[in-house]
């Protein structure tokens, strides 16, 4: 009816808008592979290992030796909004360290998942009759509930298991692609952290085949041989360039390493690209790479690229949108100048381009 003081706009339950928010932090398993590596990344974790089931549907592990969490810290954990990385808005404005801070993604997750977590603090864990006790805690947080907590014996770390990605959110389940195109997405993501801590070692396990293990003791170069093979590895020359060696622009410096250009592939996602420590993706950042191959690269064929740049924290907003690795830069026409020169020069110096007319 139509009848003063009717309405049909109602409030929706907290179970139905928790589930319809975590659908936008987790969108697949790879979302949940991120959040997860992130973590174990922030508690100075020394390997990560990750294992999938399924590409990640049926299982995502990821076990670390970082920090870990007591008791209080695990219930407090799973909660909505709650993080250790934080204060307040003021931290944001001076710049966050830590890859995390939203302090959404565990919550998030187990509200759309059946989520095990066992964690056991490095320092200060609880101490036993007989001096130090080697008592974890596991937590079972199952569709948003906490459902169980109990002392269990684990290594020192955080092992987190996600069981059944969307249990509750059958919409959100069959969106989801087939296995490959799931794994694709954790491969790339994990392959991503792999490639920017290569002091970390980071093993990638799916359906109990190894894809990947980097050492952790080795530089960018090993981290590449680990991840992409012997091949691709032998292809790469080192990108180093400030500011001195760029045209003008924002970029402070770019390093990194990038494939002789017949080591290429048909699909763009061998440019992994970091802004500040972040891995994103930028148009500026990729034509820039592009620009430097030219024509050398058949249509539609990507080089091997592991580019860390560095620009002043108000000429990109990588907070604009936290689930989006997308950035924009204040001037994308001066960086996607600047990164095709430092490529370029790298290139050109390794003989690695035929000589083309200049630019007009
Ligand atoms: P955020 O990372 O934004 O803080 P999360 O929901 O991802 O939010 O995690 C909440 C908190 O749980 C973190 O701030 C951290 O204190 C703790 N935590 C999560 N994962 C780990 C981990 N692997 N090791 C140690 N502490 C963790
Ligand atoms: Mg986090």
């Amino acid at each position: 009816g139509s009848g003063d003081g009717e309405t049909d706009i109602h409030r929706l339950d907290d179970d139905t808008v928790a589930r319809i928010a975590a659908g936008e932090v987790v969108e697949r398993p790879a979302s949940a592979v991120k959040e997860l590596v992130e973590n174990s990344l922030d508690a100075d974790a020394s390997s990560v290992d990750v294992t999938v089931e399924k590409g990640g549907t049926e299982l995502i592990r990821v076990a670390d030796d970082g920090r870990g969490m007591s008791e209080a810290d695990l219930r407090t954990a799973v909660r909505q909004h709650t993080t250790s990385k934080i204060e307040g808005l003021e931290d944001l404005e001076s710049g966050v360290a830590t890859l995390g801070f939203r302090g959404e993604a565990l919550h998030t997750i187990g509200s759309v998942s059946r989520t095990t977590i066992r964690s056991r603090p490095r320092s200060g864990s609880r101490t036993g009759k007989g001096g130090e006790a080697d008592v974890g805690t596991e937590l079972v947080y199952e569709g948003g509930e906490v459902t169980s907590v109990e002392p269990t014996g684990c290594p020192v770390g955080t092992i987190v298991e996600v069981e059944d990605l969307f249990y509750n959110t059958p919409a959100r389940r069959k969106f989801l692609k087939t296995t490959a195109t799931e794994f694709a997405h954790v491969n790339r993501v994990v392959t991503r952290y792999a490639l920017a801590n290569p002091d970390v070692a980071v093993s990638l396990i799916h359906d109990g085949r190894e894809v990947f293990a980097t050492t952790g003791q080795g530089d960018l170069q090993a981290a590449v041989l680990a991840v992409y093979g012997r091949e691709v590895a032998s292809s790469m020359i080192p990108v180093d360039a400030d500011a001195d060696d760029l045209p003008p622009g924002p970029l402070e410096s770019l390093s990194g390493l990038v494939s002789h250009p017949e080591t290429n592939r048909s699909s763009r996602e061998y440019l992994a690209t970091y802004v500040n420590g972040r891995a994103v993706t930028a148009d500026a950042i990729r034509e820039g790479i592009m620009g430097a191959y030219g024509t050398q690269l058949g249509g539609d064929r990507y080089p091997f690229a592991v580019c860390f740049l560095e620009v002043p924290g108000d000429a990109v907003d990588v907070n604009v949108h936290p689930r989006k690795r997308e950035v924009r830069f204040d001037d994308d026409d001066a960086v996607r100048r600047q990164v095709d020169a430092a490529i370029e020069s790298a290139l050109l110096e390794h003989g690695m381009l035929r000589s083309r007319a200049p630019r007009g």
